[in-house]
């Protein structure tokens, strides 16, 4: 296992290649996987869609292969591969086709992409994350989960790979850039991850909330798991561990604060006193596009700041009485990386139970805590290890939602 967190100017270090890059964008039917595509459409002299990859939306995969003519598009379910090819083939596409955990390698792999974007919502995205970094691709990485669940051997195979690793998640993305003109993290005393506080930042009673409410956040349009998080504030939690492996820093100096207008994406703080913020409209192109076309800046869509109408940016604690999902993220963060396994895993279980209406939302939290206090496994040493965890983590938090509060 390699040292946590890396030297943003060595890990990040900009090799890329001037004429239209080929992309694979793994779940590209999803909020990120249309933002970037809708970046990559804007500058087709640039960039290409080399590889494409969906669950289960095989019409909609299609339509994409339609318009932006990739290589190769697989979907997710090994069932529907035959039918997933014979679209492709009635469209008059030569686009091949595969699918299941295979092909979602196959696709983080292809040879005529130099950029993954990881896009898939979950553990699920894991293995093909981790199949980017080894085959040595620039790593666009949104799906939080997979450094959460694999950080230490997720930074291992960037490195061992020759792989760049830049991150989209908008907080990190921002650190990224803070931290860019101090060129090392070694002035720096604390990073400082603004949280917008959801879309039940004023909520005093959570017994009766439905997935529709807490999936309705106030300023960013996103995928309903991460949705659901951003409502929990376990969305922060996982930036906080995120955050600690990306940029190698202890839980005591990572810092949440909520700031409801979505403006300031994160801070970093300097020995000197000194806070550099990144600011910008709440729209996921900006940081997708920084991390295509970096070190350069290309047009992204998203709308300018207009100063003008900013009356005010404000900032308070996120009040963790309410919303118990950050505490428990530090303490797995403070326990160590199994325990972010189980962290993780159990909070998918716990959402889904919640998006499917069969437990309601305070016992999301409660589904967490009973799985952490379940068990204590080793530290993983291996992908495996890893897999094994989340497996029973998952059995683990199954057994625990029969106790909790239905909805
Ligand atoms: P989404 O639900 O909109 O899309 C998820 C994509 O993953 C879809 O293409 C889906 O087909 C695919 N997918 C889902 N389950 C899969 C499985 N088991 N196997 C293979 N593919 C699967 O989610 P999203 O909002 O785009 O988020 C994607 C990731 O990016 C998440 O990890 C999320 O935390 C992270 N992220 C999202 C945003 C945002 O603004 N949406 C911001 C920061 C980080
Ligand atoms: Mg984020």
């Amino acid at each position: 296992m390699g040292e946590p967190g890396v030297e943003p100017a060595k890990a990040f270090a900009p090799e890329f290649p001037p004429v239209r890059a080929g992309v694979a964008i793994l779940g590209a039917t999803g909020s990120i996987g249309a933002s970037t595509l809708d970046v990559i459409g804007r500058h087709p002299e640039r960039f290409h869609v080399a590889a494409l990859t969906a669950q289960s939306k095989l019409a909609e995969l299609v339509a994409l292969c339609e318009r932006f003519r990739p290589q190769l598009a697989v979907i997710a379910d090994a069932a529907r591969e035959k039918e997933l090819r014979d679209a492709l083939r009635r469209a008059g596409l030569p686009t091949r086709a595969a699918s299941g955990p295979e092909g979602l390698v196959a696709a983080a792999q292809c040879t005529e992409a130099a950029i993954v974007v990881a896009a898939i919502v979950g553990a699920a995205g894991l293995l093909p994350t981790l199949a980017a970094a080894r085959a040595g691709k620039r790593l666009l990485l949104a799906n939080k989960e997979a450094i959460v669940c694999a950080g230490s051997l997720l930074l291992d195979a960037v490195r061992a790979g020759g792989a760049t690793l830049l991150p989209l998640d908008s907080e990190h993305n921002a650190i990224h850039q803070c931290l860019a003109g101090a060129g090392n993290r070694k002035g720096v005393r604390r990073l400082i991850l603004t949280a917008s506080g959801g879309p039940l930042r004023e909520c005093r009673d959570f017994t009766n909330v439905t997935p529709e409410q807490a999936c309705a956040h106030p300023n960013w349009s996103m995928g309903r798991k991460i949705s659901v998080d951003s409502a929990t504030l376990m969305n922060k939690g996982l930036e906080v561990i995120e955050a600690s492996w990306l940029f190698g820093f202890g839980l005591e100096r990572i810092d949440v604060v909520v700031h409801p207008q979505s403006v300031i994406h994160s801070m970093v703080e300097f020995g000197d006193g000194s806070v550099i913020a990144q600011m910008g409209t709440p729209d996921m192109r900006t940081p997708i596009a920084y991390g295509l076309a970096h070190p350069e800046r290309i047009d992204s869509g998203s709308a300018q700041l207009d100063f003008h109408r900013l009356s005010a940016l404000t900032f308070e604690a996120p009040d963790v009485r309410r919303f118990p999902c950050l505490t428990l993220a530090y303490r797995a963060l403070a326990k160590g990386p199994a325990a972010t396994i189980v962290l993780n895993a159990s909070n998918e279980i716990a959402v889904e139970a919640f998006l499917e209406r069969r437990i309601a939302f305070p016992a999301i939290a409660q589904v967490i805590a009973q799985t952490l206090d379940a068990f204590e496994p080793e530290a993983p040493g291996s992908i495996d290890d890893v897999l094994a965890i989340d497996a029973r983590a998952r059995a683990q938090a199954r057994r625990t939602l029969q106790e909790v509060p239905e909805s």
